[in-house]
């Protein structure tokens, strides 16, 4: 068992790797940077240790700066939350060689699925089904020309490095190629030093379904249903939801029990995401992400399990607590992302924050690291809070939202919020009815300018 682990990250995903520790009978230890001295999980958090300046790439992306922390701390293992470190092959590899344990999966699988077209590749071989497109990479406008000819416009070219909406453009109309072409690369370089792209059809109304896996690393591997995260702003979400609105009991089962064997068959150890676009019916796979996600509070919410737990369990050596017939679902939950921003251009908004309230009451968890004076730094993401609510039903679950938003507090800074009182009014959001095209239709006609 571990005694003391460290945490690489900060802000809300620290503390709640934090919280699942000191539940455990673990010691915690925070990482933060100098503009982070002050931070909520440096407090919380049994000991900290100061990593660096500001800027992430010297301080929360530093390996040699977190690997020293844990020997001078004698923590035993490192949980990366997300962002940063968490899907880095080459940190994974770092770690394990310093006798640490990296609490998530194998260098190899990070490494498989952090290139698309590998992942693509491999999800095709375990028989899960992908968006058509081209076979691999794309080296040259003529042949992308060919791909968009045979498949059909829209397509989308993205780069097979690309993340966090970044390094993809879709090109409308064959005449809209040759710049989408030499953008999506352009931005892949530039962003993550890999030019390669690929092609797929761009699918005009799908929705945005993920499905939660989990696996012991010694071939046991379930699924937690998916969660519906298609309301984005440039490719990011904003509100998921668990269960998915127009997902069937049937079509759950099926395409969870597709993913949960595709994990089982590569020996996948801890939690997973595995992404789709969903349209007609019909699942395609996108891309995986071997991790924590932001939104996982919503699947712990109506399965009534903690992943961070399950996380460390397994990196331990330790079977998951639960099997694929222990699952069942119980009610609706919903998160939206509080971020320090200004609408309705949605820039960055740091600054002091001069009152904090969170809601709480039955079915409410607010996982943020704010606290009345906290000064937000302006060198991370604006995420400040996640306000996950969980009701019996869908309805129930809308009204505890409305209800939470209307309680919480954050002076000093602006956020979105308000964004989500709007949405609340929207028949469409309120019905379910939205695909990942919605939230910008409705923000080009309501927020902005
Ligand atoms: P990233 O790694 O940057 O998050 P993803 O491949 O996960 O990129 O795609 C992010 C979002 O981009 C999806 O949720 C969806 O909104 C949109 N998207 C990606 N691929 C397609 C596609 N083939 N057709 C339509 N939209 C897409």
């Amino acid at each position: 068992m571990f005694d003391k682990i460290l945490i690489a990250n900060r802000g809300e995903i620290a503390l709640r790797v934090i919280r699942a520790c000191r539940e455990m009978g673990i010691q915690s230890v925070a990482v933060h940077s100098t503009a982070d001295s002050d931070a909520m999980h440096v407090r919380m958090a049994d000991e900290s240790v100061c990593i660096g300046p500001p800027s992430s790439t010297q301080s929360y992306l530093s390996i040699p700066a977190i690997i020293s922390a844990c020997e001078i701390t004698g923590a035993q293992a490192i949980h990366p939350g997300y962002g940063f470190l968490s899907e880095n092959a080459n940190f994974v590899q770092i770690v394990q060689d310093h006798d640490l344990t990296f609490i998530g999966p194998t260098a190899d699988h990070i490494r498989t699925m952090g290139d698309k077209i590998t992942a693509k590749d491999t999800m095709k071989a375990l028989g899960v089904p992908c968006v058509p497109g081209s076979d691999g990479g794309v080296a040259s406008l003529e042949e992308a020309e060919k791909i968009g000819k045979d498949i059909g416009y829209p397509v989308i070219i993205k780069a097979t490095a690309g993340g966090g909406g970044k390094g993809m453009k879709v090109a409308q109309t064959a005449k809209d190629m040759k710049s989408a072409f030499q953008t999506a690369r352009a931005e892949g370089k530039s962003n993550f030093g890999n030019d390669e792209v690929y092609i797929e059809k761009y699918l005009t109304t799908p929705r945005h379904i993920e499905i939660q896996v989990f696996g012991d690393g010694k071939g046991r591997a379930v699924h937690l249903g998916e969660r519906d995260c298609s309301l984005q702003r440039r490719h990011q979400k904003v509100f998921e939801e668990a269960p998915g609105p127009s997902i069937t009991a049937e079509e759950r089962a099926r395409i969870g029990k597709v993913c949960a064997d595709a994990v089982a068959k590569i020996n996948y150890i801890g939690a997973g995401t595995i992404e789709f676009l969903y349209e007609n019916g019909e699942f395609y796979f996108i891309e995986m992400n071997t991790r924590l996600q932001v939104e996982h509070p919503v699947t712990e919410a109506i399965f009534g399990v903690d992943l961070v737990r399950e996380q460390i369990r397994v990196a331990e050596g330790l079977p998951m607590s639960f099997g694929q017939d222990d699952l069942t679902i119980n009610g609706h939950a919903i998160e939206v992302r509080i971020n320090a921003e200004k609408l309705p251009n949605f820039s960055p908004c740091p600054g002091k924050i001069t009152q904090f309230h969170a809601p709480g009451g039955l079915g409410v968890r607010m996982d943020s690291a704010l606290y009345d004076g906290y000064s937000i730094p302006p060198y991370y993401d604006s995420l400040i809070g996640k306000l996950i609510v969980h009701g019996r039903d869908r309805p129930e679950a809308l009204a505890r939202l409305a209800r939470a938003l209307g309680e919480l507090i954050v002076d000093g800074v602006d956020t979105t919020v308000p964004l989500f009182h709007a949405l609340l009014q929207e028949p469409a959001v309120l019905s379910g009815d939205y695909n990942i095209h919605w939230l910008e239709h409705w923000l080009d006609e309501n927020l902005q300018a």
